[in-house]
């Protein structure tokens, strides 16, 4: 009878950990979805938990940088193009194929979202601007080298921004988002970090307090 009853409270605890989870995620990729984003983002933003030794080598290995993390915001080039010319059930193909590339180049500890329609987020921890930018990269070399079934190339434009003490979710969206509108600007397919951006006047965020407050 103990059995019994034991059995039937991890199968009660095992669906509502599957409710749970995909409570999570969006159904389509199974990435993480825009509603867990804000927790994450908190939560990532904490220090991580080392064991003394570990840290010691990390900190090593990466200098002062430990506890920073970026925040990219992809967004695919002419993805209307791929449904007009494709249909929709080929696009969200596409969708489905962007997030396994996703999980493929980024690491497991780096939290990857969809946050809408073919708009995509990455919190990536640690590592300097240069780092940052490396990873990022590889991701839209990857894409671009990705032969996707029938519409053959897909590309994207990817801006990212560091996230700093007191940041807030939606204000370091709104940089990272601001650098993904200047890539597309510049003619897509390409990379931008928002901080480089500002240090070449390219944005200016003087007297423009859209990088500081709450938007939402
Ligand atoms: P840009 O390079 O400027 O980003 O151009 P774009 O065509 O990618 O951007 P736009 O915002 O004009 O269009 C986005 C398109 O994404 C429009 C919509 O039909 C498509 N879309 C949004 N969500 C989904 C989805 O879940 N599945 C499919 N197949 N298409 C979607
Ligand atoms: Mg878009
Ligand atoms: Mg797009």
């Amino acid at each position: 009878r103990d059995l019994r009853s034991m059995q039937t409270l991890l199968r009660v605890f095992g669906n509502f950990q599957n409710l749970l989870e995909s409570s999570q995620r969006d159904s389509l990729t199974g990435l993480l979805n825009r509603q867990t984003f804000d927790a994450t983002f908190l939560k990532a933003s904490m220090p991580v938990q080392l064991s003394a030794e570990d840290a010691e080598s990390e900190a090593e290995r990466r200098g002062s940088q430990m506890n920073t993390f970026w925040l990219g915001v992809i967004d695919i080039d002419h993805f209307k193009l791929v449904n007009d010319r494709f249909g929709h059930l080929i696009g969200d193909e596409v969708l489905v194929l962007v997030a396994r590339i996703m999980r493929q180049t980024f690491r497991h500890y780096d939290r990857l979202f969809r946050f809408g329609g073919e708009e995509f987020v990455v919190l990536l921890r640690g590592g300097t601007e240069k780092h940052a930018l490396r990873v990022f990269e590889r991701f839209r070399q990857n894409m671009q080298a990705y032969a996707f079934p029938q519409v053959g190339q897909v590309t994207v434009s990817l801006g990212f921004t560091g996230v700093h003490a007191h940041d807030t979710p939606s204000a370091a969206f709104s940089r990272a988002d601001q650098a993904v509108y200047q890539a597309k600007h510049q003619g897509r397919n390409q990379t931008l970090c928002f901080e480089n951006l500002v240090s070449q006047g390219i944005i200016t965020t003087e007297g423009d307090k859209v990088g500081n407050i709450e938007l939402f």
